[in-house]
């Protein structure tokens, strides 16, 4: 199917998982490290093995209505970006001091009118519409790192 362009309300975002980890030499999804600060995290794709060399990026599962349903779509890293005005790493460092940003986040997006382009999943497993593009309609939209960084009086670029 062609990817479909429509104006949607967020709802809200999943602020409990912004995120997944990749590989830094080959980018591929990495399994989540676990909590044990001696872990190796091994790539299943190539020769990668470490602990503190992998990236994270965005993954984001949004709620969004439309004039005639409510469904949940996922934003990846290039997309959410747009939304949050940052590097995912940058925003991670965020929540580590201000530990309810994201629930803040998912706040201030909530009621924010989006222009999306959706495509639908390739294969079979994924469950949810991709954001291949994502526009705010409002004009003077701030991304969520500007209005986070004003609220919590830190500078953006700390
Ligand atoms: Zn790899």
């Amino acid at each position: 199917m062609e990817p479909t362009t429509t104006i949607c309300t967020v709802v809200a975002i999943d602020h409990t998982a912004l995120f997944y980890t990749v590989c830094s030499l080959c980018e591929r999804t990495l399994p989540e490290p676990n909590t044990a600060a001696s872990s190796l995290i091994r790539c299943n794709y190539c020769t990668f093995t470490g602990s503190t060399q992998c990236k994270r990026m965005f993954r984001v599962l949004m709620s969004v209505a439309t004039e005639t349903k409510v469904f949940v779509v996922v934003l990846f890293d290039r997309a959410a970006r747009v939304l949050f005005g940052c590097s995912a790493q940058h925003f991670i460092d965020f929540t580590n001091i201000h530990p309810l940003c994201g629930e803040t986040a998912s706040k201030i997006l909530e009621g924010e009118m989006l222009k999306v382009t959706l495509s639908n999943p390739k294969n079979g497993n994924a469950q949810h519409q991709r954001v291949v593009s994502v526009v705010p309609l409002k004009s003077g939209f701030r991304p969520l790192i500007d209005t986070l960084t004003e609220l919590y009086g830190v500078r953006a670029d700390c």
